[in-house]
């Protein structure tokens, strides 16, 4: 079967509601500057003109953008996370063909430097698509593949297309247990486990929470208990349990973390995303 011109599927794209989800929300219009908007539309682009033919032939879309919280039993706590895409694969074209009528989830990952191979080293061995998968094992009864598509603001894009066994489901499980066990263990405690100095420098940026932690002036609080649990919490979790506690009490506090420019464009090209592939799969 032959793809669809993407010069015919833009035309049943409207553009204008597109743009407006990757600027509208207040965070963008506030802090996302005009170059940065024009970056954003452009990436947009790039990845539906480099995708969109084959995902039209190829996929039936189930879901778009789609929040989850699934219960980890035995622990009565939830795990939260999005699914960008989900849906089946008919296996008409490269490299789908083994998949034909396989379940998939699809994140999307926006980037600032080259897909390299650590990119690709980084998303396998990351917990985050083996956490999606066994959320989607609980919800539906099913082990999805799971695509990671990258779109750099160098104008790259790579896709990873990933089969999930039963045994990283297994262990994934034994994974989010003993984190919600961490979690549960320190809850009653007023400050957390801080592992000072190795984590304040992580990434190589010093942890906000430095000065504090320093002179242990940190608020003494307990945080609110059976809070759901997230990928990018139990990383934070791993890295620093203190930092982990400082992050929900400010959640809590309703202090609004100020996301850096690479973040809010990250998150303007998902909503820009979610709009086409809404508009062309889901018909509104
Ligand atoms: S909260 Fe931040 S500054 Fe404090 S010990 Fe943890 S990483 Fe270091």
């Amino acid at each position: 079967m032959s793809l669809p011109e993407f010069s015919d599927l833009k035309k049943l794209i409207n553009w204008e509601k597109v743009a407006k989800q990757i600027a509208t929300p207040e965070e963008c219009e506030k802090l996302l500057s005009a170059d940065d908007f024009k970056e954003a539309k452009k990436l947009v682009w790039l990845a539906a003109e480099t995708w969109l033919p084959r995902d039209y032939v190829e996929f039936n879309i189930h879901g778009v953008e789609e929040k989850y919280e699934v219960l980890l039993k035995d622990c009565k706590r939830n795990v939260k996370g999005y699914f960008d895409l989900r849906g089946t694969i008919n296996g008409i074209s490269r490299p789908f063909k083994p998949y034909k009528g396989r379940h998939f989830i699809l994140d999307w990952k926006t980037s600032r430097n080259t897909l390299d191979q650590t990119w690709k080293d980084r998303l396998v061995g990351s917990w985050q698509h083996l956490i999606y998968a066994w959320q989607y094992n609980e919800k539906f009864g099913i082990i999805p593949s799971v695509i990671y598509r990258g779109i750099s603001r160098n104008q790259d894009t790579r896709e990873i297309l990933m089969e999930i066994r039963p045994v990283d489901i297994e262990e994934t499980e034994r994974y989010l247990k003993q984190a919600a066990n961490i979690i549960t263990l320190l809850e009653p405690e007023e400050v957390w486990f801080m592992n000072k100095p190795y984590s304040c420098n992580a990434y190589g940026k010093e942890c906000i929470r430095l000065v504090d932690c320093e002179d242990f002036s940190m608020p003494r609080r307990l945080i609110d208990k059976g809070q759901a649990m997230s990928y990018t919490g139990i990383k934070l979790l791993g890295l620093c349990p203190e930092r982990y506690r400082r992050d929900k009490l400010d959640a809590e506090d309703q202090k609004v973390k100020s996301d850096s420019e690479e973040s809010l464009l990250g998150k303007g090209i998902h909503r820009g995303l979610a709009e086409i592939w809404r508009q062309i799969f889901q018909k509104n």
